[in-house]
């Protein structure tokens, strides 16, 4: 939960973020058609698509626009979900697989035309990277891309082993998919953008501003310390952060810490030679490393989950080894920053999205994939508070449970699973 905190965490977006202005915390009462609580992709995507729809919206945010995982991530635009397609299928039929995966390269369209509409500065790059170890994740990428090719998309790459040097110089990996319309951004600066882009059409951001609690009425209203907001609709974006705001939606998911470490400036003669395509890359293990070149020409390096949320004291010592294996000659080069972001894990490892009335909105469980499906799930909710509600109901009617166990045993039980899928892969069964 974003608590006691009133800055950004120490990460390299936050070292390199472009300039913005401080934001005042909200004094007093004020009202507005739409109040959007939380400032990362899935609220201020929500805002300033109902901004440009002409809305008058005011954002809540606890800390700081993009204090949460969407100023903190690895940056890779990743088309589709944490599910694959025939998950999908098997669990709520072919209409709804179908239409999901029709609206799977939305978020990253979006991401693009807002950069080139707003001319937002975040080091946009193209191609995404899936790195296979072994003949059953290669099958997988090539169902992937049998079932993109089903929805038009069809700019990908599949390479084997020889092909491997195009994207990295690393042994580890026997083939992978390039994603062509994928891609990697410094994510805090894409936020500061779009919520530039906001105020910009008359949107207004508090900071420092969290949500105590929320009213319920024919006009909802978002209570903070010092100031109320009185409106239309609602739409609560808290995600990971939300603590206990609104306990019957953290019920849905559990709250879940990623590490991320980069090293020092390397040069882009060297980075050239790691990374030719300047793609990112996500391999395909059930915990996973991620990694590319920044704008700077460091390695952004991520990996591993902490299943409570919290923060490890030793981030460096896990994610170095990781990066000597991918890439042994920076041995001995310094780390410079290295820090932790929490996302939202659902049971499902589907987006959450809905309502608890019929104007308060949701939009939570990212479980780690976010980047795009909160950009598509922002526009989505905008489209539904506007009485287009189709699209937003393929999402909305999917189930999503409270995690068995509880409080109490949520965590131990989940990370038991994950060790058992960890341990599997490490076996190769
Ligand atoms: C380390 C890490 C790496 C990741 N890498 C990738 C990646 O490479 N690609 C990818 O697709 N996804 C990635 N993800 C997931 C992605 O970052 C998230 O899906 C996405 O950023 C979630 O955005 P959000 O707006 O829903 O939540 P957040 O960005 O967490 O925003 C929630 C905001 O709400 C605020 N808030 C909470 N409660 C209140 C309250 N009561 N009142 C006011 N404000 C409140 C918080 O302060 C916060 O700013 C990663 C996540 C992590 C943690």
């Amino acid at each position: 939960m974003a608590g006691e905190e009133t800055q950004h965490t120490g990460s390299y977006y936050a070292a390199t973020a472009n300039p913005a202005p401080e934001r005042p915390a909200l004094k007093g009462d004020a009202v507005c058609d739409i109040c959007v609580i939380g400032a990362g992709f899935s609220g201020i995507s929500a805002a300033l698509h109902l901004a440009e729809k002409g809305h008058k919206v005011i954002v809540l945010e606890a800390v700081k626009v993009a204090f949460g995982a969407s100023g903190r991530n690895g940056g890779q635009i990743i088309n589709g979900y944490s599910r694959d397609y025939d998950t999908i299928k098997s669990r709520y039929g072919e209409d709804t697989a179908r239409a999901l995966l029709d609206m799977s390269f939305e978020g990253g369209d979006i991401i693009r035309a807002r950069i080139e509409k707003y001319g937002i500065e975040c080091d946009l790059k193209k191609g995404s990277f899936f790195a296979a170890f072994n003949d059953r994740q290669m099958k997988d990428l090539e169902r992937r891309r049998e079932v993109w090719a089903m929805a038009g998309h069809k700019d990908v790459e599949m390479l084997d082993k020889s092909g491997i040097p195009k994207v990295v110089d690393t042994d580890l990996y026997t083939g992978g998919m390039l994603d062509n319309k994928g891609g990697h951004i410094h994510p805090m600066n894409l936020v500061l953008g779009q919520a530039a882009a906001l105020e910009s059409l008359g949107g207004k951001i508090y900071e420092h501003s969290r949500v105590a609690r929320i009213e319920h009425g024919a006009k909802p209203a978002a209570v903070t310390a010092q100031g109320k907001v009185t409106c239309n609709h609602l739409v609560i974006c808290g995600n990971a952060y939300l603590g206990e705001t609104v306990p019957e939606l953290s019920a849905r998911f559990m709250s879940v810490s990623s590490q991320i470490v980069t090293t020092e400036v390397l040069g882009a003669e060297l980075t050239d030679k790691m990374m030719p395509g300047d793609n990112c890359l996500e391999d395909c293990n059930f915990l996973l490393d991620y990694y590319r070149i920044t704008g700077d020409k460091r390695l952004l390096f991520g990996g591993g989950v902490v299943y409570s949320g919290s923060t490890p004291t030793d981030i460096e010592n896990r994610l170095v080894p990781h990066i000597h294996r991918t890439f042994p000659h920076l041995k001995g080069k310094k780390i410079d920053f290295a820090w932790s972001g929490n996302f939202a894990l659902t049971l499902t490892r589907m987006p959450h999205i809905g309502r608890l009335a019929d104007n308060v909105w949701f939009i939570q469980g990212d479980s780690g994939h976010g980047v795009t499906p909160c950009h598509l799930l922002g526009r989505l909710t905008a489209e539904a508070i506007d009485n287009q509600q189709s699209r937003w109901d393929v999402f909305a009617k999917m189930k999503n449970y409270p995690f068995p166990g509880g409080r109490m045993f949520r965590v131990p039980l989940t990370a038991m699973g994950a060790w058992y899928y960890g341990m599997r892969e490490k076996l190769g069964i």
